[in-house]
């Protein structure tokens, strides 16, 4: 079940509603990533204090470790991890192939071949049924097809899932992506055989890479296979500008009344550049991996990011930063998380998490609103300044 309504327009842009069978996300927003049913350094409870709306957990890893059957047996993901609201589960495709492209490259090159699926060395095999791949934990072999993989998200029980895909890496050469693109579209399509709806919202994924004929495929077939909502994936190319140009590309193919998920972006900057090119919903884990690195998201130089540990102004008395509304910056200070930082103390990071995930949410909340004033392109000269 997904209702999306667009509440207000500026450009391309659109400011709306994401309801779910556990509450409603307002786009554009943000899914944090909790990978393994877990935000890296701190509880959800604290996220939501932050503002984060949803979240997305991968379901490769929950496949391995814990196992369907346990999460299932537990109530479901939103129970099992604490979460009673909007949840995605990711198809595991970007984990899995991620593994064997170095392999895939080096064939093609020919400089060796794909070791057989035996060869203890083999991390995965793609072939037209699926994907075999080898557990991490414990070396045991498990086979993803479409749909296996919609039974195992069904069973994980998150609100918005997303089909199994091969999402390929930037040096593959054209070849190789062509032939994924096509297979990732005959995938979807079983996908959406296989997926039984209910309370579940199902999201196709664009691929094609940098190609834009590719892309332009890969979007007109997944539109006519109709889905509740639509993913932009795959390889986005090296810089931001190509996958600014990706999304141009994309967008007038997919139907205007579903939401556009851009998978695995989420600077400060890529968030304004995003609701500009008309993308609802993203998802990072970038503001939890800074947070483990001592790094705090800011409206400044560089990059947005204050490093701590070397910051100039490390022996302040004021908040992390100023006019922030997160509990970090209201009860604790700049000195005091930069000693957290030099003494090793474990609560610098959920500290850290918590400033990282406001800022991020704090920011699409000013997105939303000048989406409804008329004012992105305005919002986003100020945000590209302050960097
Ligand atoms: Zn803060």
């Amino acid at each position: 079940m997904l209702r999306f309504r667009i509440l207000a327009r500026d450009g391309d842009a659109r400011r709306g509603l994401i309801e779910t069978a556990h509450g409603s996300l307002e786009t554009p927003g943000f899914f944090a990533v909790a990978t393994r049913a877990a935000l890296k350094g701190l509880d959800t409870e604290s996220a939501r204090r932050a503002g984060v709306q949803a979240l997305i957990c991968n379901s490769y890893h929950l496949a391995v470790q814990p196992g369907p059957e346990l999460v299932a047996a537990a109530g479901g993901l939103h129970r099992f991890m604490g979460w009673p609201g909007v949840l995605a589960t990711d198809s595991g495709g970007f984990q899995v192939f991620s593994l064997q492209h170095g392999q895939v490259a080096d064939e093609l090159k020919g400089r060796r071949r794909l070791p057989p699926i035996e060869d203890p060395l083999a991390a995965v095999r793609v072939d037209e049924e699926g994907a075999v791949f080898r557990s991490w934990l414990d070396g045991s072999m498990h086979r993803f097809t479409p749909e296996n993989n919609m039974e195992l998200q069904r069973a994980l029980g998150a609100d918005l899932v997303f089909c199994l895909d091969e999402c390929t890496p930037f040096h593959v050469p054209r070849q190789y992506t062509e032939a994924a693109t096509e297979r990732n579209l005959r995938w979807a399509r079983r996908c959406l055989e296989a997926f039984s709806g209910g309370a579940q919202a199902l999201f196709g994924i664009v691929h094609g890479g940098v190609y834009p004929d590719l892309r332009r495929r890969s979007a007109a077939g997944i539109a006519e296979l109709g889905f509740d909502g639509f993913g932009i994936g795959d390889c986005l190319g090296e810089t931001k500008l190509d996958w600014y140009g990706v999304v141009d590309l994309v967008r007038p193919l997919l139907p205007d009344d579903r939401p556009r998920h851009l998978l695995g972006v989420g600077e400060p900057d890529d968030l304004v550049e995003g609701a500009l090119r008309g993308i609802d919903t993203f998802d990072c884990a970038m503001p939890t991996r800074l947070a483990r690195h001592g790094q705090a998201l800011h409206m400044g130089r560089p990059r947005f990011r204050i490093d701590l540990a070397r910051s100039a102004r490390r022996g302040e008395d004021g908040p992390l930063e100023e006019g922030c509304d997160c509990h970090t910056c209201a009860r604790f200070s700049r000195a005091y998380l930069a000693h957290l930082l030099r003494a090793r103390e474990a609560l610098s990071v959920p500290l850290l998490a918590e400033h990282n995930l406001r800022f991020t949410a704090r920011l699409l909340e000013r997105v939303r609103e000048a989406i409804s004033a008329g004012r992105l392109r305005d919002l986003r000269t100020e945000v590209l300044a302050a960097a």
